[in-house]
């Protein structure tokens, strides 16, 4: 089946000791769409992330990707790529092999399996040459070709975050998780940025759902805009859609409220 990162959530809950975070969230992203998840500090959007992620678990519901259900599948199995505010490259790496090291850990874990030695020496060798050429073609693709020489510190905060979202992105993920990725970049470039993020979904074509606190942010970027408040998922629906008819008071005070 095609992975094509239909995902669908309904009725999630997660409470931590004894708080309610998530009171039953229901939220579906199609394939394709860049879908920004709005909402006030600490109503529980990085941990819907997380537990998408599969980084924590939740307490009941159901989570889906492309019908398969992801609940009990470890993090590594999912084909979700997570991306949060600090990118941490490796600063020894240059930008090419930062960008390689997903696939080699993925594919070289995969041929350690092989029964035979020699199996394994001359596979090695073409997965490598396999994973080079999926690095430049991706780096084409997000026009980050130029940088692939280049260490951490010798690239600007923008091309670093460039480069990490390129190397989340080479692993052809299924979904795309963005924890406010342009939170630690200052406010010229963060303007740039959420250009270069929407365009980088636009040919990758993953589908993407992108948590900001920022709602300048969400509606300039997304298809459509989830509006998260008190541990529900209010409202979904166009940026426009969101401003002209908001659904319920909640969410008419967010929006309205000056950032
Ligand atoms: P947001 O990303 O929307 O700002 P978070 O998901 O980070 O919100 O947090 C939602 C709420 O859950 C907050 O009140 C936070 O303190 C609480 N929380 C998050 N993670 C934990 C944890 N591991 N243990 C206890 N409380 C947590
Ligand atoms: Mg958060």
């Amino acid at each position: 089946m095609a992975n094509t990162g239909h995902l669908v959530i309904a009725g999630l809950r997660k409470g931590f000791a004894d708080t309610q975070v998530l009171g039953g969230i229901d939220l579906q992203v199609d394939a394709g769409e860049f879908i920004a998840l709005v909402g006030p500090s600490g109503c529980g959007k990085s941990t819907l992330l997380r537990i998408i992620a599969g980084l924590e678990s939740a307490d009941s519901g159901t989570l889906t990707l492309d019908g398969q259900d992801l609940t009990g599948l470890g993090t590594a199995d999912r084909n979700i790529a997570m991306v949060f505010q600090s990118y941490a490259l490796y600063p020894h790496l240059t930008a090419g092999q930062n960008m390689a090291v997903p696939l080699m850990m993925r594919r070289l874990s995969a041929l350690a399996r092989l029964p035979f030695v020699g199996a394994m020496v001359r596979g090695r060798a073409a997965v490598l040459s396999a994973i080079r050429a999926e690095v430049n073609q991706m780096a084409e693709t997000l026009k980050i070709a130029h940088l692939l020489a280049r260490k951490p510190g010798q690239m600007s905060g923008g091309q670093r975050q460039r480069v990490a979202l390129g190397r989340a992105m080479v692993r052809r993920p299924a979904l795309f998780l963005m924890d406010e990725p342009l939170s630690n970049l200052d406010a010229n470039l963060r303007v740039h940025a959420r250009g270069e993020i929407v365009e980088m979904h636009r040919r990758s074509g993953v589908p993407t759902l992108y948590v900001t606190h920022d709602q300048a942010e969400a509606l300039s970027m997304a298809d459509r805009v989830a509006v998260m408040i008190g541990g529900a998922v209010l409202q979904i629906a166009p940026p426009r859609e969101i401003y002209d008819n908001p659904t319920h008071i909640e969410v008419a005070r967010f929006i309205g409220q000056p950032q």
